[in-house]
């Protein structure tokens, strides 16, 4: 197995780097944190400007069709910058991109997804209700009713990332009343301007600029097109969709990881306590030698994942423990990080704060560690330990 970057990656790597440390340093990216719940567009126009909304995209909608693997390249360094961006940009290019080009017919995709490509077109997925996500099946209560030539759309979410900042939202509601939990869901394409939808922040201290709100379905009407996939195969066919999610949410906690690592290691070796730099006290040192072995586990764990899904080889082992360790070790990271800068640790003149805060986020979303331990032994052929 070879998963080293070609001259071609490396390259690609080192311009996104280059745009990262030029429009996402410390300064710009705390003050959004302080100022913004969503990124401001003029960012949001620099990431259209290189392309980024193209790069995921179908050749034939005007996109490079770069595979799981390429785009986890370019992922990495905005998650290293901050992760609250690549939220921001990973609901349009995780979620709109993939929903309607794996689930759409050939109308919704010439109509969406050169938007999308465009960076004229955000998208959330509304899946979360608030009587639990991790048994969803068993929570999932709002309903989509077909009447004459519309849906209505009637129920409530939770924590849906980007929601008020979206033109469309992916939501998924209950259509068959009689049938099993698994064959009574359906997927639509939610415009966020509908009547009837009322969206409520929820305050949380991770990820300041890209919030996760509620939002209230009453009464919402949409168009009967608006059905994206099969009616009552909602589940399965989001399933297939939402997997690979957990590879880019590894790489979230990798890129903590290596931004607390790094600025962990240069605090030390420049800051000085009785007589030297605090960088030769063993103890120091063995925070960052635990935050780097976690770093390169994860990040290997996270490409390979990769890997293994663009080869179109079972990865759902590798993806979800890469979301684990990736997701534990950001929280290590960002803990003796600021462990390490002392009372610097948590205050605001230094990201470190910012990284242990938004590491929190990644320990149960998408999926919790709990549940992500429940399937990696069901994967490994043991009884199925929750119902
Ligand atoms: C900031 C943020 C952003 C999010 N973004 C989105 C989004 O964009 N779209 C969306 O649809 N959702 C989103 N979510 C929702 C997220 O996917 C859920 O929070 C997650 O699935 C956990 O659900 P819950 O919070 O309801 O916890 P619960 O399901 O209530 O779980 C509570 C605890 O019980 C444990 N638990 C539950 N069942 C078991 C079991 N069988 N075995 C062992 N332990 C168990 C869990 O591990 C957890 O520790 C987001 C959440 C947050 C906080």
């Amino acid at each position: 197995m070879d998963f080293s970057f070609s001259k071609e990656q490396k390259m690609m790597s080192k311009e996104m780097k280059h745009f990262c440390k030029k429009e996402l340093n410390d300064e710009y990216v705390q003050w959004m944190d302080e100022n913004v719940d969503f990124p401001p567009d003029e960012l949001w126009q620099k990431f259209i400007d290189i392309g980024f909304f193209k790069a995921a995209l179908p050749e034939e909608y005007g996109g490079d069709a770069l595979g799981y693997f390429d785009q986890m390249i370019l992922y990495e360094e905005i998650c290293k910058a901050s992760m609250s961006v690549a939220l921001a940009v990973g609901t349009t290019t995780g979620f709109g991109t993939r929903f309607i080009d794996e689930m759409g017919t050939v109308e919704q995709k010439e109509k969406y997804l050169p938007l999308i490509g465009d960076g004229k077109l955000k998208t959330c997925m509304a899946l979360t209700e608030p009587t639990g996500g991790t048994d969803i099946l068993g929570a999932l209560s709002t309903t989509a009713e077909e009447k004459d030539d519309r849906w209505i759309i009637n129920g409530e979410k939770v924590f849906i990332t980007a929601s008020h900042a979206s033109d469309y939202m992916i939501t998924i509601c209950k259509t068959e009343t009689d049938a099993k939990p698994s064959k009574s869901l359906s997927v639509f394409l939610v415009p966020s301007n509908s009547k009837g939808i009322t969206i409520t922040r929820i305050p949380k201290i991770s990820c300041h600029h890209c919030d996760s709100p509620g939002i209230t379905f009453s009464n919402v009407e949409i168009p009967h097109e608006n059905l994206l996939g099969t009616k009552g195969n909602g589940w399965y066919e989001m399933l297939a969709i939402l997997n690979p999610e957990r590879i880019s949410c590894a790489m979230m906690g990798v890129g903590l990881m290596a931004a607390a690592y790094e600025d962990a290691f240069d605090y030390a070796k420049q800051r000085q306590a009785f007589g030297g730099p605090i960088s030769r006290f063993q103890i120091l040192q063995h925070y960052l030698a635990d935050m780097y072995i976690n770093l390169e586990n994860s990040r290997n764990l996270t490409f390979k994942s990769a890997w293994l899904c663009d080869q179109g080889k079972p990865y759902h082992l590798e993806s979800t423990m890469a979301k684990l360790v990736a997701s534990e070790g950001a929280l290590h990271a960002g803990k003796f990080g600021a462990e390490i800068l002392g009372g610097y640790g948590i205050c605001s003149e230094y990201p470190m704060q910012r990284y242990l805060r938004d590491a929190y986020q990644l320990q149960f979303s998408p999926i919790s560690n709990e549940m992500s331990k429940n399937m990696m032994m069901q994967f490994q052929g043991f009884p199925k330990s929750w119902s």
